[in-house]
């Protein structure tokens, strides 16, 4: 596989996750070939469980696929367009999630790696990358997500003069849903919200007094937490993913207002009384036998966690399919190293795709490589390719990631931060297209749903185009 003359006609997909698997997908589909390097299983990480491509390590939710009020549903809806294949995959492995598209995991990665293993053009290298690529590969896509094995992940630190930032994020626990005291728990869905595949009833909630509420708090703040290494002590936690129990750092009502809100949901075993603080699972495989602690990522250690959450009202015989955990994250300074076709820099024939890029969450990282994918087949072709407008939600995730961001609060690379995508960046996009006008003068769903309308990408010819 590794010749001595450069490979322009080959691109290298480096990484089999979320966005690797796109961007190979993508490649293929534009007719070049493509060798897809996974590590896994031969070297694991500390939070894939399988050999399966596009395996999703924690939540399998996809979140709100409502393309005119959410952006990550308007992201969906332009990923769609751009023939994803993990959004097919998606679509046709979904499993009843109220408002957002959850799907059933393992059907989920298996048809992933069924399709690109099927596509003529895709070869599946089952091998570690232990360093930069070799130097005869002139068109890689870097895909290697939060979790790159450290061989790698130093030569790219070294290369790129940079200290990758680490942080953290944590895994929530499942649950074998015949554990579950149905005579206690009941299912409905906020606000009995349907959504994709849903009936209006798709969560399993525990309601909680304020008593046990409070007991709760107490007992995960008292709860024993995995111990940190030395080099770990300083590292912060992502905001958008933080341990539960970190959250009820912040403050005794601090759940409440997050996960465990009691808002939009009545309990059928005790109509009249309102919650004080209600769990919520959501189902986790097709066959619905097992359910995930929705917003309970967490770093107790396994004992406390089987102690603490079954304290939980309808948990207390809970049986567990897997434990939380704790994880690190590595990403670039994206900004800085990366020019707006997401190669580095100082040496263009590297192309970065998903969370190492800086963005965070599934979706986002399977959409970079999207992009990625198609620049990288553009180049392998010689031909050139428009990037997707700034009003596009891809083209506003791309723009924060190559060029949106800029340092005012703190400099270095702890200024910019792994986001999952928001409509801020869209609004901000739209007000510059308008010249300045208030895109706040419209109904809050008409300015959003505009961008798909209007400016959604769809590949035309050779280039991603609205
Ligand atoms: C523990 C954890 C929990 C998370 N929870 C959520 C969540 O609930 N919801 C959500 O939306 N996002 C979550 N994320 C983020 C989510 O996993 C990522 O956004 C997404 O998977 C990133 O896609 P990716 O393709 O960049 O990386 P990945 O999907 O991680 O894929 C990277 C692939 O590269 C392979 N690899 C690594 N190094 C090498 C190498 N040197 N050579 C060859 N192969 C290599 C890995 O085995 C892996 O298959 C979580 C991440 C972690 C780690």
């Amino acid at each position: 596989m590794i010749s001595s003359t450069p490979q322009t006609d080959t691109v290298h997909v480096i990484g089999g996750g979320l966005a690797g698997s796109e961007a190979a997908w993508q490649v293929a589909n534009a007719g070049v070939r493509v060798v897809l390097h996974e590590m896994r299983p031969l070297r694991m990480t500390e939070a894939h469980r399988t050999e399966g491509l596009a395996e999703l390590v924690c939540s399998n939710s996809f979140r709100s696929d409502d393309a005119a009020n959410n952006a990550v549903g308007l992201l969906h809806a332009e990923m769609r367009r751009l023939g994803s294949l993990i959004m097919r995959c998606a679509d046709a492995n979904q499993v009843p999630a109220g408002g957002a598209l959850a799907v059933d995991r393992d059907g989920f990665s298996a048809a992933v790696t069924r399709a690109l293993h099927d596509h003529p053009l895709i070869e599946i290298d089952r091998t570690e990358i232990a360093g930069l690529p070799p130097a005869e590969w002139a068109n890689v896509i870097v895909a290697t997500g939060p979790l790159t094995s450290a061989p790698l992940a130093d030569a790219i630190r070294e290369l790129t003069d940079e200290n990758a930032l680490a942080f953290f994020d944590a895994i929530a626990p499942i649950v074998h849903k015949d554990s579950i005291d149905m005579s206690v728990a009941w299912f409905q869905s906020r606000y009995d919200k349907v959504g994709p595949g849903g009936t209006g009833a798709d969560y399993i909630n525990c309601p909680m007094t304020k008593e046990q509420y409070d007991a709760f708090v107490a007992a995960l703040l008292a709860g024993e937490k995995v111990d940190f290494k030395d080099w770990e002590t300083n590292t912060p936690y992502f905001d958008g993913c933080l341990p539960v129990e970190v959250m009820a750092e912040r403050g005794h009502e601090t759940l409440r207002h997050g996960p465990m809100k009691p808002v939009g949901l009545t309990n059928p075993h005790n109509p009249t009384v309102k919650a004080y603080a209600i769990v919520q699972l959501r189902q986790d495989n097709k066959l619905g036998t097992l359910y995930n602690i929705v917003g309970f990522q967490t770093k107790l250690n396994y004992g406390a966690q089987q102690r603490v959450f079954r304290t939980i009202p309808g948990l207390e015989n809970a049986e567990f399919a897997r434990l939380g955990g704790l994880h690190r994250n590595t990403f670039l300074n994206s900004p800085k190293l990366l020019d707006g076709q997401l190669r580095l820099r100082a040496q263009p024939r590297l192309r970065f795709a998903g969370q190492m890029t800086g963005c965070e969450g599934y979706v986002e990282s399977a959409s970079i490589g999207l992009i990625a994918g198609l620049y990288a087949a553009a180049n392998a072709r010689a031909q050139s390719l428009e990037p997707p407008p700034v009003t596009t939600a891809l083209g506003s995730l791309l723009g924060h990631i190559t060029g949106g961001h800029i340092e005012t609060i703190e400099a270095g690379t702890r200024s910019f931060q792994p986001m999952n995508i928001n409509f801020r960046w869209h609004k901000a996009a739209r007000q510059r297209e308008d010249g300045g006008k208030k895109a706040g003068a419209q109904r809050p769903g008409a300015g959003r749903s505009r961008s798909l309308d209007r400016r959604s990408p769809a590949r035309s010819g050779g280039g991603v185009t609205p």
